[in-house]
């Protein structure tokens, strides 16, 4: 199939690369050349802007950092929607409020062109594995449309209902992975204050109720797992400022519905300090920082 992919990034790099291994014939753009160049490299077509990248393809994937881009990219003059017609597919991975998506979405339907959001879940190594969780708010129709593709990205592909929904799914996930990893923080980090081995502790933790996907997939103090970014100092995996971003979404779009996100408030002013302490291009374990004895 020719797929066209924007946005390579952190997650885009190997999703695409994904693609690609599966036989398909890719179409790229970024704004940064550096990843465009590497998987030219290994067989890719490099663009020169996202509407020439999908020009004469079926399908179409995103994976942008937020809400400005993914209008920028969809909704400007020269962008996808004005530049194609009804027989190419979006699909926009990125994390991004549920309202624009909705409204992204209905400007595409309004050119007669299906547009899915689809946010996954799984970070870099869930990219790279092709593991990764799709969240899809689409009609049936395009669900069915996309669904092989998206699974040789990912294990689990979900229709969660019509567009929008995908969003709601993302942002609802990582409202408590917010909140989930900094509890394991706080646990890790008095257990030390009070002299038991964190390794002894974080065994204990994830055999116990207090288990969860922040303690034992992606514990976030140095010296208890290998290949987690607390392994290497932090570097690369889910940065700290998209937690950000994603807790913003969460508790805007809390704040529209008349609900209490009492825990997400706190944990977003939490991620803010460790953002405005130079901790945001760092994965989001690195909140751990701010627990420890300086
Ligand atoms: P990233 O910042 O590493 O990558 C985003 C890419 O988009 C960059 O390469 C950037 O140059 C490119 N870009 C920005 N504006 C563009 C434009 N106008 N046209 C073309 N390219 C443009 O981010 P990431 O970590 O890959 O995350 C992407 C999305 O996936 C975010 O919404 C994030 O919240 C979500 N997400 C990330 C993870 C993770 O572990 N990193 C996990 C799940 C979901």
């Amino acid at each position: 199939m020719n797929i066209a992919f924007i946005g390579l990034g952190q997650m885009g790099v190997p999703m695409a690369r994904n693609l690609l291994r599966a036989g398909h014939a890719l179409r790229i753009f970024d704004v940064v050349r550096a990843p465009v160049e590497a998987l030219a490299a290994e067989g890719a077509v490099a663009a020169g802007s996202a509407s020439a990248a999908a020009q004469g393809c079926e399908l179409a994937f995103t994976m942008l950092p937020s809400s400005p881009q993914v209008r920028e990219v969809y909704l400007s003059a020269g962008g996808l929607i004005a530049a194609l017609g009804p027989e190419i597919a979006l699909v926009d991975c990125s994390t991004i409020d549920p309202l624009t998506a909705r409204e992204v979405a209905a400007a595409a339907l309004a050119r007669g062109i299906a547009l899915a959001d689809a946010p996954v879940s799984g970070g870099t190594a869930g990219a790279q594995a092709a593991t990764l969780t799709f969240m899809v708010g689409a009609t049936a129709a395009l669900f069915e449309r996309i669904k092989p593709v998206l699974a040789q990205m990912g294990r689990n592909v979900i229709h969660c209902g019509e567009s929008g929904t995908g969003q709601t799914a993302k942002i609802c996930n990582n409202l408590l992975l917010a909140i989930s990893m900094i509890g394991v923080c706080e646990a890790m980090s008095l257990g030390s204050a009070l002299g038991i081995d964190a390794k002894v502790l974080s065994d204990i933790i994830n055999t116990s109720s207090g288990r969860c996907w922040s303690s034992d997939t992606y514990n976030p103090v140095p010296g208890i797992m290998p290949n987690v970014p607390a392994a290497r100092e932090y570097q690369g995996g889910f940065a700290t400022r998209l937690m950000l971003k994603d807790l913003g979404l969460a508790t805007e779009a809390a704040r529209r519905a008349g609900q209490g996100v009492m825990l997400g408030a706190v944990a977003q002013q939490l991620y803010q300090l460790a953002q405005q302490q130079g901790l945001g291009d760092l994965d989001f374990s690195a909140i751990f920082n701010l627990y420890r004895p300086r």
